[in-house]
């Protein structure tokens, strides 16, 4: 590992916070923060932190010392200034009198000690870096250092490859107990350079910033050095499945047996985004003969145990052509996942005197032989950070066999992380959106009425799919959106093309549970007069493209078994026809009877088809200049025209938008077309 120190940057970054007053120690602890944060091998997702030792002037004006220390919500690659918000650092080390602090008391006093109020709070490891005397202090979760410590003689294998050079700190939880235990190992020994914490990390430390991230780089150099020594390969691998299956086919499986019913509402369901991985490395691990030996001993080091849980669930190997014995394996291994968690939850509870509240028992990892793996999450960004700490496992584990035997912490240990009562506090708060943990799609995203939908699903908590033949603009689209929206070029008149956007959908999200089929376009001409190849190609848009749709996503909603929502984008013309309008009104009184099939012919399996009839929406469709043409030529202005309905009211692709979003969540409801038009009695339905 090269340190990445450079002296100009570290000027630069100097001069350009000294214009927004943060002063040279702030401004370097923030530089070599950054530094570490960047590398995925040192810090991932909120493992580690760093603190520098300081004076600045509190609120009256005094200047006093104070601890800057990252804190929570914060990333350490993009760290600033207010991300290490400053404590008083005299009565942090006061608190080393105590016998013990509690994790509440101690958050609370730290809360107390900052000089910002309004500061995020200080990271848990806190006291550890205040305790201990050196200007600056770094902590990682080193993936090379985490492969030394998690075997069963990861200290003496530690101690001779640090040579005297670091200090040993036995597993504790994070909090007080720890900060008071590397506190006492440093003092023990005061000229090593850092500490390890079996089991859990490295923490280095020094007189300026560049010591100390120096430091860093070397004693993980020195891991990496030792893990290239006396390797054996890994991993011996079973004997798979001729050929086995594609990702698009098992990812629905994987999401329906991990699907909870929410007990919320009769066809509700607590459902996961998935993010896969199947790298050479990820393979060779899932492959393993030995998988259920060192797949399943625990986490690496403790604070994945909140991301990820104690332990992944395997999967069997899936086959070509034989998904059915899969699906039924899978279901089975789920049952019994949950089970053991159940289990262990009881067991260690009891320990706890029953006081904790159990989690969902669902895998948030599972390991497929032969494919890869697959993180789950509430969220897209939930799902690739589960991955993330799942491959970054999988690196540390196989360093740890090449060179010994990985062993993690202790059940208990695990256990306590998990349900720590700083992380059971900040259970059921922040009300979940509606629609989270959800997969939407939407045909014709680029236009109008497409984009406000999709919008609608990505606010409603949805991961959004934008499909488009335009494929830049649904990209401009999906960007508007932000997050994890994706954008698909897909033209929706062909099979080939459909079918490979939705496996694309499937491949980034897991699965699908809402497919808005909205792409359409208006061919006009006196029916008598209209030629056939005009008619036909308006019913490849307005109705094959429909069923093409509808038909790919019920394919997908089976496999996972959780139902779904089929939303159709009909029109008024399907009940109502213009003069000169039948190429487009006759397809889409066809599609208007497809609704009413797919919701008769899938509702058994939750499978809902509702459509919206909207009329006169500023849009492709609408154009305008059509807009323009069409009030003139009927003598009233725009406003009038396009207000031209019982309510008067001109009707918006947004409001097109939250009618299907209705449809999305009216769970009891299928078979239903719902009017926004502002009030047309002669498209009435009944
Ligand atoms: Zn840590």
């Amino acid at each position: 590992m090269q340190s990445r120190w450079n002296d100009r940057d570290a000027g630069e970054a100097v001069d350009r916070y000294a214009k927004a007053g943060v002063d040279r120690d702030l401004a370097l602890r923030v530089y070599t923060t950054r530094l570490l944060g960047a590398d995925p091998k040192l810090v991932l997702h909120g493992g580690g932190n760093t603190s520098v030792k300081t004076r600045m002037r509190d609120l009256n004006g005094e200047e006093t010392d104070v601890l800057c220390v990252k804190g929570s919500g914060w990333d350490m690659a993009t760290i600033e200034p207010a991300g290490l918000p400053a404590v008083r650092l005299d009565p942090l080390r006061k608190l080393r009198t105590r016998e013990s602090l509690s994790d509440e008391d101690m958050v609370k006093l730290q809360r107390a000690n900052l000089i910002d109020p309004g500061a995020p709070n200080p990271s848990v490891e806190t006291l550890l870096h205040a305790f201990l005397p050196h200007k600056f202090v770094d902590h990682t979760h080193s993936i090379a250092v985490l492969s030394l410590t998690d075997q069963p003689d990861g200290e003496a294998l530690c101690r001779e490859v640090y040579d005297g050079r670091m200090g040993f700190v036995p597993y504790i939880m994070p909090g007080f107990g720890l900060a008071k235990v590397s506190a006492e190992a440093f003092e023990a020994d005061p000229k090593v350079e850092g500490l390890i914490l079996l089991k859990h990390g490295i923490f280095t430390f020094g007189a300026d910033a560049r010591e100390a991230y120096e430091r860093m780089i070397a004693m993980v150099s020195r891991a990496e050095d030792r893990l290239k020594r006396g390797r054996r390969s890994v991993f011996a691998g079973i004997q798979l499945p001729q050929s086995g299956a594609a990702q698009a086919d098992i990812a629905p499986l994987v999401r329906g047996a991990c699907s909870v019913e929410d007990g919320k509402a009769d066809g509700a369901y607590k459902r996961f985004i998935l993010d896969f991985r199947g790298g050479p490395a990820v393979l060779n691990f899932v492959n393993g003969a030995e998988l259920a030996r060192y797949s399943q001993q625990g986490v690496v080091t403790p604070d994945h145990v909140i991301r990820i849980k104690n332990r992944p669930l395997i999967a069997p190997p899936p086959e070509e052509g034989r998904l059915d014995a899969f699906k039924q394996g899978l279901r089975e291994t789920v049952q019994a996942f949950v089970g053991h968690y159940e289990e262990y939850f009881a067991r260690n509870n009891a320990r706890c005197a029953n006081s904790k509240r159990m989690l969902d028992p669902m895998p948030r990892v599972v390991l497929v032989p032969g494919l890869g793996l697959f993180g789950l999450g509430r969220s897209k960004k939930d799902a690739r950070i589960a991955a993330d700490l799942a491959e970054s496992a999988v690196e540390t584990i196989t360093d740890a066999e090449a060179i010994g035997r990985f062993e993690a912490l202790p059940e208990a240990d695990l256990f306590d992380c998990e349900y720590w009562s700083l992380e059971q506090a900040k259970l059921g708060q922040g009300a979940e959106k509606p629609l989270a943990g959800q997969i939407a799609l939407v045909t014709g995203a680029a236009g109008a009425i497409g984009a406000a939908t999709a919008k609608a699903f990505a606010q409603a908590g949805a991961e959004i799919a934008l499909l488009d033949i335009d494929e830049g603009a649904a990209k401009a689209r999906a960007q508007e959106i932000g997050g994890a929206a994706l954008a698909v070029r897909c033209d929706v008149t062909d099979a080939r093309s459909t079918r490979a956007a939705f496996d694309k959908v499937v491949e980034i999200f897991g699965g699908l549970d809402i497919a808005i089929s909205n792409a359409g376009a208006a061919w006009q001409g006196r029916i008598g007069d209209i030629d056939e190849t005009t008619l036909r190609k308006s019913f490849e848009l307005n109705f094959f493209a429909h069923q093409r749709v509808a038909q790919n996503a019920v394919r997908i909603m089976r496999a996972q078994g959780t139902g779904g929502a089929l939303l159709f984008n009909v029109s008024k013309q399907a009940v109502n026809p213009g003069p000169n309008f039948g190429p487009y009104g006759l397809p889409k009184a066809a599609t208007l009877f497809l609704v009413r099939q797919y919701a008769l012919d899938y509702g058994s399996e939750g499978i809902r088809a509702n459509a919206v009839n909207a009329d006169r929406v500023r849009s492709g469709l609408l154009t305008d200049a059509m807009i323009a043409a069409r009030s003139t030529a009927r003598g009233l202005s725009e406003k009038d025209y396009m207000g031209g309905n019982l309510l008067g009211r001109e009707v918006t692709a947004d409001d097109v938008a939250q009618a299907f979003l209705f449809h999305a969540l009216a769970l009891k409801t299928t078979g239903d077309v719902t009017t926004v038009d502002g009030g047309n009695i002669a498209a009435a339905l009944r």
